[in-house]
């Protein structure tokens, strides 16, 4: 099974260095917020919901996203959605690297999807946005799938990271383009990844192991936050 990516941009903010670099000043630099749409499978998939309150996240973060989050009306989830000719009862799954609010909380829009996240480091529903856990608690047994390293689903494959958080996954999804790494949070940007350049606030050396694990799961690496996906990408179309 191979499938077509579409990284979908969701927003975008303005990030202090010390946090995209570990020997990073207070400089920013520009981030991209994305939703990425796993398409040719049975049913639509996303890796990463987006970010559903953008207020209620720049709440608290000004220090190093100064100025906050910025999205507009057609950035939202739903609006890149419906461009792509997919709608929300059709996502079958939500793969979810992480539990930072920008990557997971709009999975209360899809009724019919399973969230799949890492068993190791589940932080626990308690520990997740209420809306989120309701949903989940309320959906019941197959909504959640949490998963181990191997293979998820044909062609996607998971894989553990932590560092950036004890339940951070790699995802490795077969395309026409070769395997595409999706890092979640340990690559923020190209030149994590390229320089190297360890992102701030981590285990630079847990960071360096996990590093050869997103190496060698794959052809090619999507950073979370990088602009440049788009350029490197045209149309942010991969595969
Ligand atoms: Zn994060």
């Amino acid at each position: 099974m191979t499938y077509r990516i579409r990284a979908l941009k969701n927003g975008e903010c303005n990030v202090r260095d010390y946090i995209t670099f570990h020997d990073g000043g207070e400089q920013t630099s520009l981030f991209y917020l994305y939703v990425w749409l796993i398409e040719d499978g049975p049913a639509p998939m996303l890796v990463e919901t987006g970010v559903s309150d953008v207020e209620g996240f720049n709440r608290g973060v000004e220090a190093y996203i100064p100025g906050g989050v910025r999205q507009r009306p057609e950035e939202r989830t739903l609006a890149l959605l419906a461009s792509a000719g997919v709608a929300p009862e059709q996502v079958s799954h939500v793969f979810i690297t992480h539990f930072h609010g920008d990557h997971y909380d709009s999975f209360g829009l899809f009724p019919n999807a399973a969230m799949v996240a890492s068993r190791l480091g589940f932080p626990g529903l308690e520990a997740l946005a209420g809306d989120v856990a309701e949903a989940l608690r309320r959906r019941g047994g197959d909504a959640l799938m949490l998963v181990e390293d191997g293979e998820v689903l044909p062609g996607i494959h998971a894989f553990h990271l932590g560092v950036h958080s004890p339940c951070s996954i790699g995802l490795a999804v077969h395309t026409k383009a070769g395997v595409a790494v999706l890092p979640g949070d340990l690559i923020y940007k190209y030149e994590n990844l390229e320089t190297p350049r360890p992102p701030g606030w981590t285990d630079v050396n847990e960071w360096w192991k996990a590093l050869e694990k997103i190496r060698t799961m794959g052809d090619f690496v999507l950073p979370a936050h990088d602009p440049e996906v788009l350029s490197r990408w045209p149309g942010g179309v991969i595969g």
